[in-house]
Parts: C-alpha cells; sequence; structure tokens
C-alpha cells in the first residue's frame, strides 16, 4: 500500500539489526559528520483512531543538561490545548480565527498526559501543573511544568516515560483533520529549551508565534488503519507491520531535528523520485528521496511540485550548503483542509495553494519553496520563533524570492475574482518600465498598479495632492468597500511583470511605521503588522543589503550563518554579526535602525534647478586693469561706457547656475550616491554621507543639468519612495494638464462606480 516503499530497504533493515544506534547512524550518514550525543532523544508509538481523531501515545524522552547550571525542573509544550476552548491564549488574540478559519462544536483539539515518571520514579502526573510565563491567563493550558523530584546537574541525564491521549483539532492552524486527512503536527509533549542561567524557554502558543525545540534524536512508531497513506519526519526504516485488529504499524527514525511530524491520508497519491548526485535537478549535491502526498485531485500538479522542489534543493544546497537529511515529503493537505497548509516541519512540509491559479501566478510553487526553504531558516538553523520571528520568516521570503526570480523569472501580480485572474484595462495607455530595472510596483487595494518609476516624466510632474490620490488611494482590507477591490471594473492597468523585491516593497508600504521588526511574535501592533514585520519587511532589508554588498558577498554571509549556526540557536545579534564580519565592516549603522527601529528611510531630490546667469556686469580688475563690464553704473563721476563692440565677452556662451537639492525625509541616515545628468550627456556621480536633512549641489558653467537622481541604482529597496528619487529640471505644463484631467475623468469614474452601491 505504501507506493513510496522501496526494496533497497531490506538492506538498511540488516544494517539496522546490528545495532540499535545503526539506525541514527544512516539517518545521519550523509553529513560524513559523527553525531554528537543530542540533547534530546525520543522513542515514541502513537496510534491513530480517525473516527474519534483521537491518538494514544507513549514517549521516553531522554535529556541531557549540556549547559552549566542545573535545574530540578522541566516544562512542556502542550501545543494542541491552543485549540482546546476559546479562552486560550491563542484564540483570545486571534479573535477565534486563523488564516479565516474557525473552530466550531465538535471540532476542537487537545492533549493530556496521563501518566509521567521520572528515571524509574513514581507516578508524577498529579504534580504537573499548568503555567502561563507570557501572560498570565489562567485559561491556558499550552505550557505545563513538571517538578523532577531531583536535580538534573551539568552533563547529566534524565529520563522521562510518558504516556498521553490528544484530539485533533479540525485543520486550523498547521495541524489538524478534516475529513479522513490528518495531520499530526505537535501532537506529542516536547519540552521547552534550557538555556542555563536564562531558565528554560518555554513559551505559550500564541496566535501569532511558531516554535523553538532542542535538536533531537527521534525514532517513532506509528500505527494507522490499513489503507491509509502514510508520510513523516525522517526514513521509513523497516517494513511495515500489519496488526490482526486491521492496523498498520509504520516506524520511523530521524537524527539531528527539532519536532517530528507526520500525516496520513488514504487517498493520498504517492509519488517518489529519487535524486541522486550528479542527475541534472541536483548536480554535486547529496542524494534526496523527495516524496509527494497529493490530493488525487491535484495529481496534475506533479510536475510543478516537484520543479519547485527541485529548484529549492539545487539553489539553496548551492548557495547556503546541501540539504543534509536522506527524506523530504511533501503533503497536500485536503479540499477545506487549508489551515494546515503552508506549513514547515523537520524534512516535512505541507503545501497547498489556489490550485485554479494559471501557471503565471506561480502559486504552489511559491509555497512549496517556502516551505522548503525554512529547512534551512529554522530547521537547520533554529532560531526562536517565538522572540525572532523574522528571523526564520524572514530569510526564508527573502530566500525564496531569490529562488523564484533565479528559477521563473519576472512573473505577474494580478488581480484576481474568486480565485481568477482578471486581466486589466489598460485605459491610461502608459508604457511599460523598462523590465531592466525593479520598478517598485505598487497594487493599489483598488487593484490598480502604480510604479512610481521610472514612469513618463510628464507623470512624475505630478502636484503632490494628485500623487497622494494615485499613489496612496486604496481602501483598508476591513472596510466595507474592502471587497470590491477585486471588481475588474476597477482594474484598469494590465498585470505588469514583477521581480520578488516589487511584491516585498508593495507589502511593505502598506504599513511601514507601525512596529519594528525586532519584536516578540504576539506583541506587534495587530496581526497584519506581524506578518509585514516578520516577512517582507526583513526580506527587503536583506534585499537591501544584497544590494549594499552585491549577491556574492550576500550569499556568502548567509552562507556562514548557516554553517556556523547548523543545529543550534542563533539570535538576531549574531546574524548581524556575521554580515558584518563577512562584509568586512560594521554594518551596525544600518542594521541597528532597520531591523531595530521603526523609522523609514527615505530620500528625495526634492528640487532641480538651472538658473541662467546674465553676462558679466560691474566694475572687474584692480588699478589700471579696472574696466567697467556691462550695462550698469560706471564708476562714480564717470559716463557708463558704450558697450565694447566685438569683445570676447559678448560671444560668451551662457552660463548657468544649477542647484540640486537632495533631501533625507526619513529619520534612518544612510550614504547615498546622487546621479546628475547634463543637457550634454555628462553625467556626474556626487556622494553624500546623507546625515544632514539635506545637502545641495551647486554646478556652474555651460552645461545645464537636465535631471538628479538619487539612489540611482536603487541600492535601498527599503527607500519609502520611490517616486521621489528623481527629478528633472525642466517643467512642461502642458503634459501636467493632460494628466490631471485623465486623472479627474478615472476618478469620476470610480466615484461613479461606488455612489451606485449606495
Ligand atoms: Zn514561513
Amino acid at each position: 500500500m505504501n507506493s513510496f516503499h522501496s526494496k533497497t530497504q531490506a538492506v538498511t533493515v540488516a544494517l539496522i539489526l546490528l545495532s540499535p544506534l545503526a539506525g541514527f547512524r544512516l539517518a545521519y550518514g550523509q553529513t560524513g559528520i559523527d553525531p554528537p550525543a543530542p540533547i534530546l532523544e525520543y522513542t515514541m508509538t502513537v496510534r491513530l483512531d480517525p473516527a474519534q481523531r483521537l491518538l494514544t501515545g507513549n514517549a521516553t524522552i531522554h535529556w541531557r543538561n549540556t549547559t552549566e547550571t542545573a535545574t530540578s525542573e522541566m516544562p512542556f509544550h502542550l501545543y494542541l490545548n491552543a485549540f482546546r476552548n476559546n479562552r486560550s491564549t491563542f484564540m483570545r488574540e486571534g479573535g477565534n480565527q486563523q488564516r479565516r478559519n474557525i473552530l466550531e462544536e465538535g471540532q476542537w483539539g487537545w492533549m493530556e498526559i496521563t501518566s509521567i515518571k521520572v528515571d524509574s520514579g513514581d507516578e508524577r502526573a498529579q504534580l504537573l501543573r499548568f503555567i502561563q510565563p507570557d501572560d498570565g491567563n489562567d485559561d491556558d493550558r499550552t505550557v505545563v511544568l513538571l517538578p523532577l523530584g531531583r536535580t538534573v546537574g551539568p552533563g547529566e541525564t534524565v529520563r522521562l516515560k510518558i504516556d498521553f491521549i490528544a484530539r485533533l483539532p479540525h485543520a486550523f492552524a498547521r495541524t489538524g483533520f478534516k475529513g479522513n486527512f490528518f495531520m499530526a503536527g505537535q501532537w506529542y509533549p516536547k519540552p521547552g529549551v534550557f538555556q542555563g542561567t536564562d531558565g528554560w524557554n518555554c513559551h505559550q502558543f500564541h496566535a501569532d508565534s511558531e516554535f523553538f525545540a532542542d535538536f533531537a534524536h527521534f525514532d517513532v512508531t506509528i500505527t494507522v488503519p490499513q489503507g491509509y497513506i502514510l508520510g513523516a519526519t525522517g526514513r521509513e526504516i523497516l517494513p511495515p507491520v500489519t496488526h490482526p485488529d486491521g492496523t498498520i504499524s509504520h516506524h520511523f527514525i530521524q537524527a539531528r531535528v527539532h519536532d517530528f511530524a507526520w500525516a496520513a491520508d488514504p487517498d493520498f497519491v504517492a509519488i517518489t523520485r529519487h535524486l541522486r548526485p550528479g542527475s541534472e535537478a541536483t548536480p554535486d549535491l547529496p542524494p534526496v528521496d523527495v516524496t509527494l502526498l497529493l490530493q488525487p485531485e491535484h495529481a496534475g500538479h506533479e510536475e510543478r511540485v516537484f520543479r519547485a522542489i527541485f529548484a529549492g534543493l539545487r539553489w539553496l544546497g548551492t548557495w547556503y550548503g546541501p540539504y543534509p537529511y536522506e527524506t523530504l515529503t511533501v503533503v497536500d493537505p485536503q479540499q477545506g483542509a487549508r489551515g494546515a497548509g503552508g506549513m514547515e516541519y523537520p524534512t516535512l512540509i505541507t503545501i497547498g495553494s489556489n490550485w485554479q491559479a494559471p501557471a503565471a501566478r506561480l502559486s504552489p510553487e511559491r509555497v512549496t519553496i517556502h516551505e522548503f526553504g525554512h529547512q534551512y531558516w529554522y530547521g537547520l538553523v533554529a532560531s526562536n520563533e517565538f522572540e525572532e520571528a523574522w528571523l526564520d520568516e524572514g530569510i526564508t521570503t527573502y530566500t525564496t524570492g531569490r529562488v523564484l526570480d533565479r528559477e521563473y523569472g519576472q512573473r505577474s501580480r494580478g488581480t484576481s475574482l474568486a480565485g481568477f485572474p482578471v486581466r486589466g484595462y489598460p485605459l491610461l495607455h502608459l508604457p511599460p518600465p523598462p523590465e531592466t530595472e525593479s520598478t517598485g510596483i505598487r497594487p493599489t487595494p483598488l487593484g490598480i498598479h502604480l510604479p512610481p518609476s521610472p514612469w513618463p516624466e510628464d507623470l512624475k510632474e505630478l502636484k503632490p495632492a494628485e500623487w497622494l490620490l494615485l499613489y496612496r488611494l486604496g481602501l483598508p482590507s476591513s472596510s466595507l468597500l474592502g471587497g470590491f477591490r477585486d471588481v475588474p471594473f476597477l482594474t484598469y492597468l494590465p498585470d505588469l511583470p514583477t521581480g520578488a523585491v516589487d511584491g516585498y516593497r508593495a507589502s511593505y508600504l502598506s504599513g511601514p511605521r507601525k512596529d519594528r521588526i525586532q519584536r516578540t511574535a504576539w506583541e506587534y501592533l495587530d496581526r497584519a503588522s506581524y506578518g509585514l514585520n516578520s516577512y517582507d519587511r526583513p526580506a527587503l532589508v536583506l534585499a537591501t543589503l544584497e544590494r549594499l554588498l552585491g549577491e556574492e558577498t550576500m550569499t556568502r554571509a548567509l552562507r556562514t550563518y548557516q554553517q556556523r549556526y547548523r543545529y543550534g540557536h542563533p539570535t538576531g545579534r549574531e546574524f548581524e554579526q556575521v554580515i558584518s564580519e563577512v562584509a568586512g565592516r560594521d554594518l551596525g549603522w544600518l542594521l541597528g535602525p532597520l531591523l531595530r527601529g521603526n523609522e523609514i528611510l527615505d530620500y528625495a531630490v526634492t528640487s532641480v534647478e538651472a538658473r541662467e546667469l546674465p553676462a558679466a556686469a560691474g566694475v572687474f580688475g584692480l588699478g589700471d586693469e579696472r574696466r567697467l563690464r556691462g550695462q550698469g553704473n560706471g564708476l562714480p563721476g564717470q559716463p557708463p561706457p558704450a558697450p565694447a563692440e566685438g569683445t570676447s565677452e559678448d560671444q560668451e556662451a551662457a552660463r548657468y547656475r544649477n542647484e540640486i537639492v537632495v533631501r533625507r525625509l526619513g529619520a534612518v541616515a544612510v550614504p547615498v550616491v546622487v546621479e546628475i545628468e547634463f543637457e550634454d550627456g555628462t553625467v556626474i556621480h556626487e556622494n553624500w554621507d546623507g546625515i544632514y536633512a539635506w545637502t545641495r549641489f551647486v554646478y556652474e558653467g555651460t552645461r545645464r543639468v537636465r535631471r538628479a537622481t538619487v539612489d540611482p541604482k536603487r541600492v535601498y529597496a527599503i527607500d519609502l519612495n520611490w517616486s521621489n528619487n528623481t527629478r528633472t529640471a525642466l517643467l512642461s505644463r502642458r503634459p501636467v494638464a493632460r494628466w490631471s484631467l485623465r486623472f479627474l475623468l478615472w476618478m469620476q469614474n470610480v466615484l461613479t462606480f461606488y455612489s451606485g452601491l449606495a
């Protein structure tokens, strides 16, 4: 039944039998490193009762104290209790919904420890106490504390034997069931992370937080009814064992991961491809067996999902180091189990997307590469998702964008109506921006794409009020009218090709000043701000770094970070240190304000003037050389001289005083380049430290300035407003009038539409 079960396992089985530890070595094999003694070792069995959505399990957990500090207690995450009732911290913070899902009668989930013993001691379940270290919410039962009854000193190990039962909620947030699809994530009691003198790090489950755990060896036997197709973290090491009661057991192991998830569904279509070194998909990378568990109706997307996975394996492997595990399982949740989709667990990811979307939207590809990217950022480099969500989501968003740009090139982000794309109508007949430059296109909530630059000069000369309307016009998505933003009638402009940075910018511009990036996940102003500051804004900071340092240096910096902290728990400070170290200079001046401040970066050319200098007039020279030039009064008592005929002064070419003013409009100060173009075609580049509020460049001579641009290469991808980066000297009033007229007509059209709704 398990179609991804291969014959080569017979050999594996023989090896396994030689030594109980051999399995871990196998799961470990291709790294070429001897496994260190893990902090945690789990041996677990679990049985799924699909009718009751019940998991019955037991776990033997060895925990080793690798710090210099002793402890006599141990907290456990019981994540499923977030779905126990509507009083949990998760439900309260999330307004009882997550990704537009809500839990109803009969869909709640929970977990209970029915027995827990320390070493060979007596029952201690009665000593368990729920704690709420983050918010003191007495109703929250996502963290439970066990007094160990003894002290575990540095280097010592404690063994826990736990029996537990858990009911999976309806697919809601990263875990749960739908019909006969079961996604078992966070299904077992998981110890917190002991940080020595800082104590245990074991946060409650929040609506906007994910996870944090130590690396472990897992040995898990999962029993499901026959007919269920199973996928899990790690490698299945023994042939499945069929039981007389109609169930079947699968045995998986995996070393050096910090979580273990599994999924079961009798309808899965399982397709495995064996990536081998030298294959076209992954040259020079270690072998990986990739298994897709697709819903039958999505089987046609097999090639697209594989291509995305291979792109992830190839590019992330090449840039940041090979994916070190032997397996990768990709789970496609059942229709209606959206809450369990788009999630990363070690060596197992869940996808799920708008499958109707046309290929150009890269709908399954994006989520597939994103969740695979998490194998690196959070999977292998296990930063704390509670306290620094941007470290995994932001870096993953950035690297996903890199892979998408590299693998698929520019793509379109368009308006869609009920999931179907809607082509815009090019009412304004604007020329498309050059594809070579990143355009910073911002789709407004009305579905209208407005590239701030580089559009026709006359459009850029719109008055500020007009720009405000054009550029800032939008409806909050929560407003009554927000739902109409996808109405095709309002989509006047056609899709324009965009790259990853355009997407980050579009998101960033929706709330650039709400919060800072570096913040505990549940302490952002609102959920949108959590998303913005964990995903797209840090990705924009990283894109800025890439442009500042160069792609090669940036890749080396992330690779160094990945290699140095693989199987570790780095913080944002350590990330910053690595970036500065590899860049060869301290980048604190940039990273500090961008990661730990909520101020914005915005430089603007506010004035470009070329004033013609009048011909020389007045007294010039000294003594005998003193003479009067040009028109005007002469020396006292002398008549005004007649203009000298045929002198060289008269034939002097016109001279200009060119003044360019560049201002810093945001609080974040960075050095910038200013590019000044003259009408004779010459171009000057000036460097400005960007510190004071403004600077002025003055050039006198026969050249006339035509245009000035601050940050012409768009190095600062995080610059709030690119439309003010360029200014042209000569204003032609007529185009402005033309655009204004069109704009008013357009506004009238929109307003007529809305007035018709009342
Ligand atoms: Zn993510």
